[in-house]
């Protein structure tokens, strides 16, 4: 067998959790050259947003390839060129709208709005340009987390104008309707009103725009997120087994769909003290941690429970807005940092 054919069949075992195809398969190899001499070369390309992955499948090509004794020199470029691909023509991007980001997570109850709007507040004060969409028609919570309920209004009888809470332009079906009254609605009329709140409102420019999307991995997420052209999808869980089997099935959605999962966050990671700041270990901690290890996925943040969180929610001002240099408004600053960093790079 000729040493490039054996080079291909040691790359064609490295599978890119994006596509979950190999990486020859699915054309992040480029420009494979095999000198006579034994010298390799060529260039793998990734999305901007999976460089951590890229990095460790460069790594991991170079020990396999090192293991063929007729390689005697390896050169491998990695490069962020590659666009995560559109896979789906229909998904369509918001004119004005820099970035589209959905915060998903696999069940309710694991924080998953708390962080999104706190994500938006830090945005929001590295002085961007942040709107946020809660996608969950059945339960929506945007309009308590920033305290209004005021109905949306429109000019023209046809776009709805955002409310504008914290420095965030916001839509919620919750702007709509009375909180006690529930939305019993089936699936397309879900999509027509997902389609609605996010397509017939004065967004204007925006750098990023944040969906909350509604908890779990339904057909209606999975359509949801095959409609919008997204930059990237983050998938928060709280570090018990079962939240992080959800978890699991969210990332599996977003691969589905080819959507960049940017990363993990672990809410609730572990007890804060409200008194003493002291760090207690309420639940075995560092799941979401592993987990993200092993499918190469970057762990974006550890947010601990704390009552302060909670309280900041209630009082309808996020604690990112209320303490923004405590510890803990940090902890949101920090996830809000790197999430700039992988979506503006
Ligand atoms: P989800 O959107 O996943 O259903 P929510 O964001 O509505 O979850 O949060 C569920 C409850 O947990 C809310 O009462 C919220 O205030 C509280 N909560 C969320 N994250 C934290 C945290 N890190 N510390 C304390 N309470 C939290």
């Amino acid at each position: 067998m000729s040493l490039k054919s054996q080079i291909e069949d040691l790359l064609k075992t490295l599978i890119d959790p994006l596509s979950q195809q190999d990486i020859l398969t699915c054309g992040m190899v480029q420009g494979l050259h095999v000198l006579p001499t034994g010298e390799v070369s060529f260039v793998l390309e990734v999305s901007t947003a999976y460089m951590t992955t890229g990095l460790k499948l460069k790594e991991q090509a170079e020990t396999l390839l090192k293991t063929l004794p007729d390689v005697t020199a390896l050169q491998i470029v990695l490069t962020a060129q590659r666009k995560p691909k559109a896979n789906n023509p229909e998904k369509k991007g918001i004119p004005g709208v820099k970035h589209i980001i959905a915060v998903a997570s696999g069940k309710g109850g694991v924080g998953k709005s708390t962080t999104a709007v706190n994500l938006a507040c830090a945005l929001q004060m590295m002085s961007l340009k942040v709107g946020i969409l809660d996608a969950d028609i059945y339960g929506p919570s945007l309009p308590r987390l920033i305290g209004l309920t005021q109905k949306p209004t429109s000019d023209d009888g046809k776009m709805m104008n955002p409310i504008e809470a914290h420095g965030l332009k916001c839509m919620s079906m919750g702007f709509m309707m009375d909180e006690k009254t529930p939305a019993i609605w089936r699936g397309p009329m879900i999509q027509s009103a997902f389609q609605q709140m996010l397509r017939q409102v004065n967004w204007g420019e925006l750098d990023v725009l944040i969906i909350d999307l509604p908890p779990g991995t339904g057909d209606v997420q999975l359509t949801l997120v095959q409609t919008v052209l997204l930059s990237g999808a983050i998938i928060v869980s709280t570090p018990q087994d079962l939240a992080l089997i959800d978890a699991r099935r969210g990332l599996e959605m977003f691969l589905k769909v080819k959507v960049p999962v940017l990363g993990f966050v672990e809410n609730m990671s572990y007890f804060m003290c409200p008194h003493c700041s002291e760090r207690s270990e309420i639940f075995e901690h560092g799941g979401v941690r592993r987990e993200a290890q092993a499918m190469n996925i970057p762990l974006l943040a550890e947010i601990p429970l704390h009552i302060s969180i909670r309280e900041a929610s209630e009082k309808g001002v996020p604690l990112a807005k209320v303490d923004p240099s405590s510890p803990l408004g940090n902890v949101y600053k920090t996830l809000g940092e790197k999430v700039v960093n992988i979506i503006f790079k």
